[in-house]
Protein backbone atom coordinates (compact mmCIF):
# COMPACT_ATOMS: atom_id res chain seq x y z
CA UNK A 1 0.00 0.00 0.00
CA UNK A 2 1.19 3.51 -0.42
CA UNK A 3 1.09 5.44 2.56
CA UNK A 4 1.00 9.56 2.09
CA UNK A 5 4.97 9.49 3.01
CA UNK A 6 5.39 7.07 0.02
CA UNK A 7 3.39 9.33 -2.31
CA UNK A 8 5.67 12.37 -1.31
CA UNK A 9 8.59 10.50 -1.72
CA UNK A 10 7.93 8.71 -5.22
CA UNK A 11 6.63 12.46 -6.45
CA UNK A 12 10.01 13.96 -5.50
CA UNK A 13 11.60 10.80 -6.78
CA UNK A 14 9.85 11.42 -10.41
CA UNK A 15 10.66 15.10 -10.34
CA UNK A 16 14.52 14.22 -9.74
CA UNK A 17 14.29 11.32 -12.43
CA UNK A 18 12.82 13.86 -14.79
CA UNK A 19 15.66 16.42 -14.71
CA UNK A 20 18.10 13.89 -14.68
CA UNK A 21 16.72 11.70 -17.78
CA UNK A 22 17.25 15.26 -20.55
CA UNK A 23 17.18 13.22 -23.65
CA UNK A 24 16.37 9.33 -24.39
CA UNK A 25 20.16 8.49 -23.50
CA UNK A 26 19.88 9.50 -20.43
CA UNK A 27 16.61 8.09 -19.12
CA UNK A 28 18.18 5.04 -19.93
CA UNK A 29 20.87 5.72 -17.67
CA UNK A 30 18.59 6.48 -14.99
CA UNK A 31 16.13 3.67 -15.65
CA UNK A 32 19.67 1.61 -15.36
CA UNK A 33 20.53 2.90 -12.24
CA UNK A 34 17.48 2.39 -10.45
CA UNK A 35 17.41 -1.35 -11.46
CA UNK A 36 21.50 -1.89 -10.06
CA UNK A 37 20.43 -0.24 -6.81
CA UNK A 38 17.65 -3.02 -6.73
CA UNK A 39 19.68 -5.94 -7.76
CA UNK A 40 18.88 -6.55 -11.52
CA UNK A 41 22.08 -7.63 -13.55
CA UNK A 42 22.41 -6.80 -16.83
CA UNK A 43 22.19 -8.92 -19.67
CA UNK A 44 23.62 -8.93 -23.05
CA UNK A 45 21.99 -9.05 -26.28
CA UNK A 46 25.04 -11.09 -27.78
CA UNK A 47 25.57 -13.20 -24.77
CA UNK A 48 24.24 -16.18 -23.82
CA UNK A 49 21.21 -16.26 -21.37
CA UNK A 50 20.62 -18.08 -17.96
CA UNK A 51 17.39 -17.26 -16.28
CA UNK A 52 16.68 -18.16 -12.76
CA UNK A 53 12.90 -18.52 -11.59
CA UNK A 54 12.45 -14.92 -9.74
CA UNK A 55 15.68 -13.45 -10.86
CA UNK A 56 15.59 -9.81 -11.82
CA UNK A 57 17.62 -8.74 -15.24
CA UNK A 58 17.52 -5.74 -17.58
CA UNK A 59 18.84 -5.75 -20.97
CA UNK A 60 19.47 -2.30 -23.21
CA UNK A 61 19.25 -1.70 -26.99
CA UNK A 62 21.15 1.37 -28.51
CA UNK A 63 21.07 2.70 -25.27
CA UNK A 64 17.76 4.36 -25.68
CA UNK A 65 15.63 1.51 -25.24
CA UNK A 66 15.50 -0.97 -21.81
CA UNK A 67 13.82 -3.14 -21.30
CA UNK A 68 13.73 -4.83 -17.53
CA UNK A 69 12.99 -8.67 -16.41
CA UNK A 70 11.49 -10.20 -13.37
CA UNK A 71 11.26 -13.60 -14.15
CA UNK A 72 8.42 -15.89 -12.57
CA UNK A 73 8.29 -18.45 -10.52
CA UNK A 74 6.06 -20.42 -13.26
CA UNK A 75 7.58 -20.13 -17.13
CA UNK A 76 6.60 -18.26 -19.67
CA UNK A 77 4.77 -21.01 -21.24
CA UNK A 78 2.50 -21.86 -18.51
CA UNK A 79 2.24 -18.58 -17.00
CA UNK A 80 2.81 -15.85 -19.55
CA UNK A 81 4.16 -12.32 -19.03
CA UNK A 82 2.45 -8.80 -17.64
CA UNK A 83 3.91 -6.32 -19.93
CA UNK A 84 3.89 -2.86 -19.29
CA UNK A 85 5.26 -0.85 -22.01
CA UNK A 86 6.01 3.26 -22.27
CA UNK A 87 8.61 5.33 -24.46
CA UNK A 88 11.55 7.18 -23.46
CA UNK A 89 11.94 9.68 -26.40
CA UNK A 90 10.24 13.44 -26.33
CA UNK A 91 9.92 16.10 -28.93
CA UNK A 92 13.05 18.17 -29.40
CA UNK A 93 15.45 19.81 -31.78
CA UNK A 94 18.47 17.59 -32.86
CA UNK A 95 21.91 19.14 -34.17
CA UNK A 96 23.01 18.50 -37.61
CA UNK A 97 26.23 17.79 -38.38
CA UNK A 98 28.39 20.82 -39.43
CA UNK A 99 25.91 22.78 -37.37
CA UNK A 100 27.65 25.79 -36.67
CA UNK A 101 26.62 28.86 -38.41
CA UNK A 102 29.02 31.88 -37.85
CA UNK A 103 26.64 35.37 -37.85
CA UNK A 104 26.93 39.00 -37.66
CA UNK A 105 29.74 40.16 -34.52
CA UNK A 106 30.96 36.37 -34.28
CA UNK A 107 27.74 35.34 -33.15
CA UNK A 108 27.45 31.20 -33.56
CA UNK A 109 24.12 29.74 -33.82
CA UNK A 110 23.11 26.09 -34.81
CA UNK A 111 21.12 24.35 -37.60
CA UNK A 112 18.97 21.77 -36.21
CA UNK A 113 16.35 19.67 -36.86
CA UNK A 114 13.26 18.93 -35.26
CA UNK A 115 12.53 15.21 -33.73
CA UNK A 116 8.60 14.24 -33.23
CA UNK A 117 6.17 16.95 -33.11
CA UNK A 118 6.92 19.36 -30.48
CA UNK A 119 4.90 22.83 -30.13
CA UNK A 120 7.55 24.88 -30.95
CA UNK A 121 6.22 28.28 -29.59
CA UNK A 122 7.21 26.78 -26.15
CA UNK A 123 11.28 26.68 -27.10
CA UNK A 124 11.33 30.17 -27.48
CA UNK A 125 13.62 32.36 -24.91
CA UNK A 126 14.27 29.54 -22.69
CA UNK A 127 17.52 28.81 -20.99
CA UNK A 128 18.81 25.27 -23.16
CA UNK A 129 21.42 22.65 -22.80
CA UNK A 130 22.57 20.15 -24.90
CA UNK A 131 22.97 16.26 -24.05
CA UNK A 132 23.13 12.62 -25.48
CA UNK A 133 25.64 10.21 -27.18
CA UNK A 134 29.06 10.89 -28.62
CA UNK A 135 31.35 8.56 -30.92
CA UNK A 136 35.05 8.05 -30.29
CA UNK A 137 37.51 6.58 -33.03
CA UNK A 138 38.30 2.88 -31.85
CA UNK A 139 41.28 2.35 -34.15
CA UNK A 140 41.26 -1.89 -32.89
CA UNK A 141 37.90 -1.60 -33.92
CA UNK A 142 36.10 0.21 -36.31
CA UNK A 143 32.78 -1.47 -36.28
CA UNK A 144 32.54 -0.65 -32.25
CA UNK A 145 33.21 2.70 -31.38
CA UNK A 146 33.92 4.00 -28.14
CA UNK A 147 30.36 5.61 -26.44
CA UNK A 148 30.17 9.07 -24.47
CA UNK A 149 27.01 9.73 -23.04
CA UNK A 150 27.10 13.35 -22.31
CA UNK A 151 25.25 16.59 -20.45
CA UNK A 152 26.97 19.93 -21.13
CA UNK A 153 24.20 20.64 -17.73
CA UNK A 154 24.84 24.49 -17.88
CA UNK A 155 22.38 26.42 -19.57
CA UNK A 156 25.07 27.16 -23.09
CA UNK A 157 21.89 27.94 -25.52
CA UNK A 158 18.89 30.30 -26.51
CA UNK A 159 16.29 30.55 -29.53
CA UNK A 160 15.55 34.18 -29.29
CA UNK A 161 11.94 34.94 -30.48
CA UNK A 162 11.61 38.24 -32.79
CA UNK A 163 10.49 41.30 -30.94
CA UNK A 164 6.61 41.72 -31.79
CA UNK A 165 8.07 45.36 -32.65
CA UNK A 166 8.52 43.61 -36.16
CA UNK A 167 5.65 41.67 -36.40
CA UNK A 168 2.64 43.44 -34.71
CA UNK A 169 0.80 40.68 -35.97
CA UNK A 170 2.53 38.05 -34.26
CA UNK A 171 -0.40 37.11 -31.81
CA UNK A 172 -2.72 36.68 -34.23
CA UNK A 173 -0.67 33.14 -35.27
CA UNK A 174 2.72 32.83 -36.72
CA UNK A 175 3.69 30.18 -38.70
CA UNK A 176 7.50 29.05 -38.38
CA UNK A 177 10.01 27.47 -40.15
CA UNK A 178 12.41 25.36 -38.17
CA UNK A 179 15.14 26.09 -40.60
CA UNK A 180 14.95 29.63 -40.33
CA UNK A 181 13.07 30.46 -36.71
CA UNK A 182 14.43 28.09 -34.42
CA UNK A 183 17.81 27.96 -34.76
CA UNK A 184 19.53 28.39 -30.90
CA UNK A 185 22.48 31.01 -30.61
CA UNK A 186 25.30 29.60 -27.98
CA UNK A 187 27.39 33.31 -27.88
CA UNK A 188 29.71 35.61 -29.74
CA UNK A 189 33.69 34.66 -30.59
CA UNK A 190 36.13 36.46 -31.72
CA UNK A 191 37.88 35.82 -34.99
CA UNK A 192 41.12 34.00 -33.23
CA UNK A 193 38.41 32.12 -30.63
CA UNK A 194 36.08 30.75 -33.78
CA UNK A 195 39.96 29.90 -36.06
CA UNK A 196 40.65 28.07 -32.87
CA UNK A 197 37.26 26.04 -32.92
CA UNK A 198 37.37 25.57 -36.90
CA UNK A 199 40.75 23.63 -36.19
CA UNK A 200 38.98 21.33 -33.75
CA UNK A 201 35.92 21.05 -35.64
CA UNK A 202 33.69 23.79 -34.94
CA UNK A 203 32.58 25.71 -31.85
CA UNK A 204 30.07 22.30 -30.72
CA UNK A 205 33.29 19.82 -31.33
CA UNK A 206 35.30 21.91 -29.02
CA UNK A 207 33.35 22.21 -26.69
CA UNK A 208 32.45 18.38 -26.54
CA UNK A 209 36.07 17.74 -26.46
CA UNK A 210 36.45 20.09 -23.95
CA UNK A 211 33.58 18.26 -21.64
CA UNK A 212 34.73 14.81 -22.04
CA UNK A 213 38.47 15.64 -21.92
CA UNK A 214 37.74 17.75 -18.43
CA UNK A 215 36.10 14.17 -16.83
CA UNK A 216 32.92 15.33 -16.79
CA UNK A 217 31.30 12.40 -19.02
CA UNK A 218 30.33 8.77 -18.50
CA UNK A 219 32.80 7.01 -21.04
CA UNK A 220 32.48 3.33 -22.41
CA UNK A 221 34.29 1.33 -24.72
CA UNK A 222 31.86 -1.63 -26.86
CA UNK A 223 32.69 -4.17 -23.25
CA UNK A 224 30.79 -1.23 -21.29
CA UNK A 225 34.43 -0.90 -19.31
CA UNK A 226 35.09 2.82 -18.28
CA UNK A 227 37.93 4.86 -20.02
CA UNK A 228 39.05 7.67 -17.79
CA UNK A 229 42.75 8.12 -18.50
CA UNK A 230 42.80 8.69 -22.46
CA UNK A 231 43.12 12.09 -23.56
CA UNK A 232 40.38 12.77 -27.10
CA UNK A 233 41.57 14.91 -29.95
CA UNK A 234 39.53 16.59 -32.47
CA UNK A 235 40.51 13.44 -34.90
CA UNK A 236 39.43 10.89 -32.33
CA UNK A 237 35.28 12.56 -32.11
CA UNK A 238 33.98 11.06 -34.90
CA UNK A 239 30.12 11.40 -34.58
CA UNK A 240 27.50 12.92 -32.04
CA UNK A 241 23.70 12.64 -31.71
CA UNK A 242 22.70 15.60 -29.41
CA UNK A 243 19.67 17.18 -28.80
CA UNK A 244 18.93 20.53 -26.90
CA UNK A 245 16.48 20.57 -23.69
CA UNK A 246 15.27 22.69 -21.47
CA UNK A 247 17.18 24.30 -18.42
CA UNK A 248 14.43 24.64 -16.22
CA UNK A 249 13.39 21.96 -13.23
CA UNK A 250 10.60 20.13 -12.98
CA UNK A 251 8.47 21.17 -10.08
CA UNK A 252 5.11 21.43 -8.43
CA UNK A 253 2.90 23.71 -8.91
CA UNK A 254 -1.22 24.85 -8.13
CA UNK A 255 -2.59 26.89 -4.87
CA UNK A 256 -2.73 23.33 -2.95
CA UNK A 257 0.97 21.51 -5.34
CA UNK A 258 -1.98 19.76 -7.41
CA UNK A 259 -0.07 19.73 -10.66
CA UNK A 260 3.74 18.92 -11.27
CA UNK A 261 5.65 20.51 -14.41
CA UNK A 262 8.34 19.38 -16.62
CA UNK A 263 9.71 18.75 -19.69
CA UNK A 264 9.39 15.18 -21.41
CA UNK A 265 6.45 14.33 -18.80
CA UNK A 266 4.93 12.63 -22.47
CA UNK A 267 6.08 10.01 -21.47
CA UNK A 268 8.98 9.84 -19.06
CA UNK A 269 6.38 10.27 -16.50
CA UNK A 270 4.71 6.84 -17.24
CA UNK A 271 7.86 4.98 -17.87
CA UNK A 272 8.81 6.15 -14.26
CA UNK A 273 5.43 5.16 -13.11
CA UNK A 274 6.79 1.46 -14.37
CA UNK A 275 9.35 1.50 -13.03
CA UNK A 276 8.38 2.16 -9.59
CA UNK A 277 5.88 -0.81 -10.24
CA UNK A 278 8.57 -2.70 -11.44
CA UNK A 279 11.40 -2.07 -8.14
CA UNK A 280 8.11 -2.48 -6.01
CA UNK A 281 7.35 -5.72 -7.02
CA UNK A 282 11.25 -7.21 -7.43
CA UNK A 283 10.93 -8.90 -4.16
CA UNK A 284 7.69 -10.25 -4.57
CA UNK A 285 6.49 -14.22 -5.61
CA UNK A 286 5.10 -13.87 -8.86
CA UNK A 287 4.24 -16.69 -10.95
CA UNK A 288 4.12 -14.32 -13.97
CA UNK A 289 7.15 -12.71 -15.53
CA UNK A 290 7.01 -9.06 -14.95
CA UNK A 291 8.50 -7.37 -18.17
CA UNK A 292 9.06 -3.06 -18.03
CA UNK A 293 10.04 -2.47 -22.11
CA UNK A 294 10.38 0.86 -22.21
CA UNK A 295 11.16 1.49 -26.36
CA UNK A 296 12.76 4.74 -27.60
CA UNK A 297 11.46 6.72 -31.05
CA UNK A 298 7.56 6.57 -30.51
CA UNK A 299 7.62 10.10 -31.34
CA UNK A 300 9.01 9.72 -35.01
CA UNK A 301 6.63 6.53 -35.66
CA UNK A 302 8.29 3.35 -33.83
CA UNK A 303 10.18 2.15 -36.92
CA UNK A 304 13.61 1.62 -35.43
CA UNK A 305 15.35 -1.29 -34.17
CA UNK A 306 15.02 0.28 -30.17
CA UNK A 307 11.61 1.03 -31.47
CA UNK A 308 7.71 -0.98 -30.77
CA UNK A 309 7.27 -1.50 -34.34
CA UNK A 310 10.69 -3.78 -34.14
CA UNK A 311 11.20 -7.12 -33.24
CA UNK A 312 12.90 -6.19 -29.82
CA UNK A 313 10.50 -7.57 -27.65
CA UNK A 314 8.85 -10.14 -29.21
CA UNK A 315 12.57 -11.37 -29.39
CA UNK A 316 13.35 -11.20 -25.71
CA UNK A 317 10.05 -13.12 -25.25
CA UNK A 318 11.21 -15.61 -27.46
CA UNK A 319 14.43 -15.86 -25.60
CA UNK A 320 12.86 -16.23 -22.29
CA UNK A 321 11.33 -19.46 -23.73
CA UNK A 322 14.04 -20.66 -25.36
CA UNK A 323 15.71 -20.76 -22.38
CA UNK A 324 13.27 -22.14 -20.12
CA UNK A 325 11.95 -24.61 -22.48
CA UNK A 326 14.12 -25.74 -25.25
CA UNK A 327 13.12 -27.41 -28.32
CA UNK A 328 9.75 -26.46 -27.32
CA UNK A 329 8.30 -24.99 -30.81
CA UNK A 330 5.00 -23.72 -29.05
CA UNK A 331 6.39 -22.57 -25.87
CA UNK A 332 6.39 -19.12 -27.39
CA UNK A 333 2.95 -19.07 -28.51
CA UNK A 334 1.57 -20.28 -25.12
CA UNK A 335 3.04 -17.76 -23.38
CA UNK A 336 1.44 -14.99 -25.72
CA UNK A 337 -1.97 -16.36 -25.45
CA UNK A 338 -0.90 -16.44 -21.24
CA UNK A 339 0.41 -12.18 -21.28
CA UNK A 340 -1.30 -9.05 -21.44
CA UNK A 341 -0.09 -5.60 -22.18
CA UNK A 342 -0.61 -2.81 -20.56
CA UNK A 343 0.36 0.64 -22.84
CA UNK A 344 1.25 2.97 -21.02
CA UNK A 345 1.91 6.59 -22.81
CA UNK A 346 0.13 10.11 -21.75
CA UNK A 347 -3.75 11.07 -22.56
CA UNK A 348 -4.84 14.33 -23.48
CA UNK A 349 -6.82 16.13 -20.04
CA UNK A 350 -9.63 18.03 -20.38
CA UNK A 351 -8.27 21.80 -20.89
CA UNK A 352 -10.85 24.52 -19.79
CA UNK A 353 -10.26 26.92 -22.15
CA UNK A 354 -11.10 24.70 -25.31
CA UNK A 355 -13.97 22.13 -24.14
CA UNK A 356 -14.82 22.50 -28.50
CA UNK A 357 -11.91 20.43 -28.61
CA UNK A 358 -12.87 17.64 -26.46
CA UNK A 359 -15.47 14.72 -26.34
CA UNK A 360 -18.69 15.86 -24.98
CA UNK A 361 -19.21 12.29 -22.35
CA UNK A 362 -15.43 11.15 -22.34
CA UNK A 363 -12.95 13.76 -21.47
CA UNK A 364 -10.68 12.60 -18.79
CA UNK A 365 -9.43 15.31 -16.23
CA UNK A 366 -6.34 15.97 -14.90
CA UNK A 367 -6.88 14.29 -10.71
CA UNK A 368 -9.22 12.14 -12.37
CA UNK A 369 -7.34 9.15 -12.37
CA UNK A 370 -5.95 7.01 -15.13
CA UNK A 371 -7.39 6.64 -18.79
CA UNK A 372 -7.89 4.08 -20.60
CA UNK A 373 -8.08 5.00 -24.75
CA UNK A 374 -10.27 3.90 -26.87
CA UNK A 375 -10.52 4.34 -30.55
CA UNK A 376 -13.20 2.80 -32.82
CA UNK A 377 -10.41 2.68 -36.18
CA UNK A 378 -7.70 0.83 -33.30
CA UNK A 379 -5.54 3.82 -33.22
CA UNK A 380 -5.01 2.32 -29.52
CA UNK A 381 -4.75 -1.03 -28.84
CA UNK A 382 -7.90 -1.08 -26.21
CA UNK A 383 -10.95 -2.91 -26.77
CA UNK A 384 -13.63 -4.08 -24.10
CA UNK A 385 -11.60 -7.10 -22.97
CA UNK A 386 -8.55 -5.18 -22.58
CA UNK A 387 -10.32 -1.89 -20.88
CA UNK A 388 -12.04 -4.07 -18.48
CA UNK A 389 -8.58 -6.05 -17.44
CA UNK A 390 -7.45 -2.61 -16.76
CA UNK A 391 -10.79 -1.19 -14.86
CA UNK A 392 -11.24 -4.21 -13.05
CA UNK A 393 -7.25 -3.77 -11.93
CA UNK A 394 -8.32 -0.21 -10.88
CA UNK A 395 -10.72 -1.11 -8.65
CA UNK A 396 -9.05 -3.66 -7.31
CA UNK A 397 -5.96 -0.61 -6.72
CA UNK A 398 -8.56 1.47 -4.82
CA UNK A 399 -8.26 3.91 -7.90
CA UNK A 400 -10.61 5.82 -10.34
CA UNK A 401 -10.48 5.52 -13.75
CA UNK A 402 -11.17 7.40 -16.97
CA UNK A 403 -11.87 7.17 -20.40
CA UNK A 404 -10.26 8.97 -23.43
CA UNK A 405 -12.35 9.13 -26.69
CA UNK A 406 -11.22 11.73 -29.14
CA UNK A 407 -14.02 14.74 -30.36
CA UNK A 408 -16.02 12.48 -33.31
CA UNK A 409 -14.12 15.41 -35.71
CA UNK A 410 -10.76 15.27 -34.54
CA UNK A 411 -8.05 12.44 -35.43
CA UNK A 412 -5.74 11.62 -32.79
CA UNK A 413 -2.57 10.10 -32.88
CA UNK A 414 -1.39 6.77 -32.05
CA UNK A 415 0.59 5.22 -29.36
CA UNK A 416 2.82 2.59 -28.76
CA UNK A 417 0.04 -0.24 -27.98
CA UNK A 418 -1.08 -0.30 -31.61
CA UNK A 419 2.11 -0.78 -33.50
CA UNK A 420 3.24 -3.29 -30.89
CA UNK A 421 0.19 -5.28 -31.87
CA UNK A 422 1.91 -5.60 -35.53
CA UNK A 423 4.76 -8.10 -33.40
CA UNK A 424 2.48 -9.33 -30.91
CA UNK A 425 -0.57 -10.59 -31.27
CA UNK A 426 -1.33 -10.01 -27.66
CA UNK A 427 -4.05 -8.90 -25.36
CA UNK A 428 -3.54 -5.20 -23.86
CA UNK A 429 -5.33 -1.89 -23.55
CA UNK A 430 -3.82 1.75 -23.91
CA UNK A 431 -3.81 4.06 -21.06
CA UNK A 432 -1.98 7.06 -19.37
CA UNK A 433 -2.68 10.01 -17.09
CA UNK A 434 -4.05 13.21 -18.72
CA UNK A 435 -2.03 15.85 -18.90
CA UNK A 436 -2.03 19.45 -20.27
CA UNK A 437 0.41 21.00 -23.41
CA UNK A 438 0.81 17.78 -24.73
CA UNK A 439 4.09 17.93 -26.64
CA UNK A 440 4.93 21.22 -25.42
CA UNK A 441 8.48 22.02 -23.81
CA UNK A 442 7.28 21.96 -20.01
CA UNK A 443 4.38 19.75 -19.77
CA UNK A 444 1.44 19.59 -16.79
CA UNK A 445 0.17 16.54 -15.17
CA UNK A 446 -1.46 15.94 -11.42
CA UNK A 447 0.57 14.22 -8.66
CA UNK A 448 -2.75 12.20 -7.48
CA UNK A 449 -3.14 10.47 -11.22
CA UNK A 450 0.54 9.50 -11.03
CA UNK A 451 0.61 8.12 -7.15
CA UNK A 452 -2.53 6.51 -8.88
CA UNK A 453 -0.89 5.00 -11.64
CA UNK A 454 1.95 3.55 -9.69
CA UNK A 455 -0.57 1.65 -7.62
CA UNK A 456 -2.55 -0.16 -10.59
CA UNK A 457 0.50 -0.97 -12.11
CA UNK A 458 2.40 -2.17 -9.14
CA UNK A 459 -1.40 -4.09 -8.96
CA UNK A 460 -0.82 -5.05 -12.77
CA UNK A 461 2.21 -7.24 -11.61
CA UNK A 462 1.94 -8.54 -8.20
ZN1 LIG B 1 3.87 9.75 -25.75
Amino acid sequence: MISKNNSKEIISRLLQMLDESKCNFWAVEVVKRELLAKGFSELKEADEWKLEPGGCYFVEKNGTAIFALKVGKEDLRSAGARIISAHTDSPCFKLKPNCEIYGDGGVVSLNVEKYGGGIMYTWFDRPLSMAGRVSIANQEDPLHPITVILDFKQPIATIPHLAIHFNRAVNEGNPLSVQKDMKPVVGYFNPEQIEEFKRNGGVIRSKILEHINSGNCHVEDSMGQLISDRKITADDLIDYELSLYPCEPAGLVGLEHEYFQSARIDDLSMAFAGLEAMLDTADSECNSTGILALFDNEETGSATKQGAHSPVLRHILERICAVQNPGDAQAFHRAIAHSFMISADDAHGWHPNYNEKYDPTNHPVLGGGPVVKINANCKYMTDSDGASVFRQLCKKAGVGCQYFVNHADVAGGSTLGNISSVQLDIRGVDVGNAIWAMHSARETAAVSDHIDMVKVLTEFLK
